[in-house]
């Protein structure tokens, strides 16, 4: 057998995600290729694309184009023996059919969490900066408000999560990522998972993935 799964996940900041993406990869031990993960690791080590690459970074601009497939491409050529699943990228039409030339995909899983949900999560996020642990004053509340359960430390409330601005960031997704969704769409591999939390979507998007690696399989 020398074909690998290859698939992309798609979702707008807040929709679980990166949440979804952990279970996935752990249920099927698949390798995770995250682009902002990638573009820190080289900003980090001081590589010459991440050297290139923080330059739009900093201004929360993103990577050109071409820049940013290179990269990938050059990233996917260390997990080709293993299933992966692509996050973060394409993030433009331009990406994903600049990309599509040089891998076919397998499928797309979209993530289809309503607007209003979206909003309702992070305007009740609150997280411990020092530890990264999020709470949410709905379903995930601190033993005591706005404080963390572990170290007694304050939570806070991130920039990017105060209402106007996850409008802003919703905005600028739909607008960039529609065009990647029909692009996958119209290629016959998009599934969209409805749901409103991550513990509603996983278990159908677990089931889907576990066809394709059945069949996969069996080549
Ligand atoms: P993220 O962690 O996915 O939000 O990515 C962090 C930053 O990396 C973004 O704000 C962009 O500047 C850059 N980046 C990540 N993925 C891409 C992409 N597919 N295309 C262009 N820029 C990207």
């Amino acid at each position: 057998m020398n074909t690998v799964l290859k698939t992309v996940i798609l979702g707008a900041p807040g929709s679980g995600k990166g949440t979804i993406s952990s279970r996935i990869i752990k249920a099927f031990n698949m390798d995770y290729i995250s682009s902002g993960d990638r573009l820190r690791q080289h900003i980090k080590e001081k590589t010459p694309i991440g050297l290139e690459a923080s330059k739009y970074i900093k201004d929360g601009k993103l990577v050109p184009d071409d820049l940013m497939i290179k990269f990938i491409s050059e990233e996917l050529k260390k997990v080709k023996s293993k299933p992966w699943l692509l996050d973060g990228f394409p993030r433009t039409l331009f990406q994903a059919q600049a990309f599509w030339k040089e891998e076919k995909l397998d499928l797309a899983v979209n993530l289809v969490v309503p607007f209003s949900v979206i909003m309702e999560r992070v305007e009740g996020r609150m997280v411990h900066l020092q530890s990264g642990r999020v709470y949410n004053s709905s379903f995930n509340i601190p033993k005591v408000p706005g404080v963390d359960d572990v170290t007694g430390e304050p939570l806070i409330k991130r920039e990017d999560d105060k209402p106007e601005v996850v409008k802003k960031r919703l905005e600028v997704y739909d607008k960039m990522t529609r065009p990647v969704i029909e692009f996958y769409r119209e290629k016959g591999i998009l599934k969209d998972f409805h749901g409103e939390t991550s513990d509603a979507i996983s278990p159908q998007v677990l089931k889907e993935l576990s066809n394709y690696m059945r069949l996969e399989g069996s080549q």
